[in-house]
């Protein structure tokens, strides 16, 4: 596990955007971030389920958070751009970017992958941050030392048989990150990096692997020192990494 200890404070004033927050490891980071002083901006899928992170961030005492229900899959250029204004409007900035939202879609080989599948996970894993990082950078340039960062896999480092658009749009993650931490590089305040959550007790890793025990991985809420790490000052320096977060 990625060692860190984060003094209670460390995201304090920050303002960090989560997509995929209402479920898995996006609903842990969008806890921790607020737990450790951060105002979150819930955005994914399922409002209901937003509406329950928001809920236990208040009980919790973290700063109020905001909800953008927002389908990845389907949202339009306006959808992103209303959301740039509505936060524009309410912060200024924003401090950090947390692309957590994927698809798994299906597991089978290349010959008979659904090439609809095929689309519908590169638009929500790979295209849906790629507009969503663009239209943000100006909140982004705004801000004193802003953290994006994507969310890759083991086998968006080493193809693996079946795992299809999954695995191809994992690699472009990888790239992606790789391609905009050189461009930001002589940018003092701006960095990019990618975290491997690696095997990890959710609803996406009992769909990927039903034969087996989820006991034997860790939670989300234990894995979230790597996360706190790169979205903190500690991480100020650090750019263009692909980090393993187990
Ligand atoms: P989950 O399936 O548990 O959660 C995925 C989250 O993404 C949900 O909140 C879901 O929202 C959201 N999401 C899915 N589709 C959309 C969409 N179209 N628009 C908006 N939000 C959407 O996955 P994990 O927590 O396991 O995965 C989180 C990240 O970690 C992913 O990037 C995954 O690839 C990566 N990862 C996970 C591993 C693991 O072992 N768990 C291992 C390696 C990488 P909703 O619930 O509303 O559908």
């Amino acid at each position: 596990m990625f060692e860190y200890n984060a003094p209670n404070n460390l995201l304090e004033n920050k303002i960090i955007l989560v997509t995929g927050a209402g479920d898995g490891i996006g609903r842990a980071a969008a806890l921790t971030y607020a737990a450790h002083g951060a105002t979150v901006i819930l955005v994914g899928k399922t409002t209901e389920k937003l509406e329950n992170v928001y809920d236990e961030i208040e009980a919790a005492g973290g700063p109020k958070p905001a909800i953008v229900p927002l389908n990845l899959e389907t949202a339009t250029e306006h959808d992103y751009i209303d959301l740039t204004n509505i936060l524009d409007n309410e912060f200024g900035h924003i401090d950090g970017l947390l692309h957590n939202a994927s698809l798994l879609g299906v597991r089978t080989p290349i010959e008979s992958y659904d090439p609809i599948i095929w689309q519908q996970v590169m638009q929500v894993n790979i295209n849906a941050p790629f507009i969503l990082t663009q239209t943000l950078m100006p909140l982004l340039h705004r801000s004193e030392n802003a953290s994006v960062i994507f969310t890759s896999s083991g086998v968006g480092r080493k193809g693996s048989a079946y795992w299809g658009a999954y695995s191809v749009s994992k690699f472009a993650t990888e790239g992606f990150m790789q391609v905009m931490a050189d461009e930001v590089e002589n940018t003092a305040n701006i960095r990019v990096n990618c975290i491997n959550p690696g095997a990890t007790r959710t609803k996406m890793r009992a769909y990927a692997y039903p034969g087996e025990q989820p006991e034997n991985n860790p939670e989300p809420a234990n894995i979230m020192p790597l996360y706190l790490y790169l979205m903190g000052h500690d991480s100020n320096d650090v750019n263009g990494q692909s980090l393993n977060a187990q």
